[in-house]
């Protein structure tokens, strides 16, 4: 099975894609069918996120395990410390190197039901991602990656400490980091070069979330942690109530932030789906990230 890696030091710049595990058979019919018209488009890797609990997990696993058995597709399998004992972990590594899945993002997670609220480890778990990077890396040949925060971390005081506990995780055995969402190129190549500044080189991948309606950009808001800049607002703002021209806006917007951050030599541009393809694969082919036969 490929590695994250191996895709990132390809030919040239690539394009990935992450989606959430449904929630119902509904949901699930509406994910395959993202899932099957991104697979000519041949993504570097697909990734699907790790819930807070309980049947939302079961369905992570199965899903990461159904798109290493039944695509031609590189999945990664995201892992959370939330609620888990290290036996637990231990078990749902082990889990996903049955299935064949060699690819793992290691993150700490957030407190269920409020991501605000008070950070506590389970009395046998682990308290940073740092940790479980380690701990993929003694259970199995796993390609690594952890998460990065161009703004920082909203629960770091400072971006210079949070570079410095990014760089530490980096250390520990990441292989690369993918970037939460951001406004504008400048606030992304501002991390790594933090990130540089601190003698690490380890690939950072942007994310990018096409903006196609305001619930798309009120997402952004929420998970970036920064406010709209005026440079983009003034870009959306007029096409709040018409949104055909707002879809066009935010994926003229999204697809000039990613030839520049093209530009800028970044290996590869990770895209949030919200378990939709289209305007991704309108952004990808924009960009000449797609091969000619698709
Ligand atoms: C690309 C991406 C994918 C994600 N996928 C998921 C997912 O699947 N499921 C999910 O629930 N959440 C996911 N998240 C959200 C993530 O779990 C939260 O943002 C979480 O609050 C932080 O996770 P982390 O891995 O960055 O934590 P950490 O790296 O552990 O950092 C947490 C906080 O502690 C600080 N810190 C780090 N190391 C140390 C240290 N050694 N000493 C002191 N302070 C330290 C950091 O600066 C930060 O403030 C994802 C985020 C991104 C960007």
């Amino acid at each position: 099975m490929t590695t994250v890696v191996e895709r990132l030091h390809g030919r040239g710049p690539v394009f990935s894609v992450e989606f959430f595990p449904p929630r119902d058979s509904a949901d699930e019919l509406v994910l395959w069918r993202a899932i099957r018209e991104l697979e000519p488009l041949d993504p570097a890797f697909v990734s699907i996120t790790y819930g807070a609990g309980g049947s939302s997990r079961d369905f992570t696993i199965r899903t990461t395990g159904r798109v290493a058995q039944e695509t031609t597709l590189v999945p990664m399998a995201h892992l959370t410390a939330v609620d888990h004992s290290v036996a637990e972990l231990r078990n749902v590594i082990g889990w996903y190197a049955a299935v064949g899945v060699r690819n793992i993002l290691a993150v700490r997670g957030d407190p269920p039901g409020d991501p605000n609220g008070e950070w506590v480890a389970h009395p046998d778990g682990l308290t940073y991602a740092e940790e479980l990077v380690r701990l993929c890396r003694e259970l199995g040949d796993f390609c690594v990656g952890v998460a990065a925060f161009p703004y920082g971390h909203p629960r770091s005081g400072d971006v210079d400490t949070d570079t410095e506990y990014l760089v530490r995780k980096l250390r520990a055995g990441a292989d690369f980091a993918i970037a939460q969402l951001f406004f504008q190129p400048e606030d992304f190549l501002r991390l790594r070069d933090r990130v540089d500044a601190l003698g690490c080189d380890t690939a950072l991948l942007p994310g990018l979330m096409p903006l196609t309606t305001p619930r798309t950009l009120a997402k952004t808001i929420e998970l970036s942690g920064a406010p709209v800049p005026p440079s983009v607002a003034r870009r959306l703002d007029p096409f709040v109530d018409d949104p055909k021209g707002f879809r066009k806006a935010g994926v003229d917007l999204v697809t000039e932030m990613g030839d520049r951050l093209l530009a800028e030599g970044v290996p590869g541009l990770h895209f949030y789906t919200l378990n939709r393809s289209k305007a991704t694969r309108e952004v990808v082919a924009r960009l000449g990230l797609v091969p000619a036969r698709a």
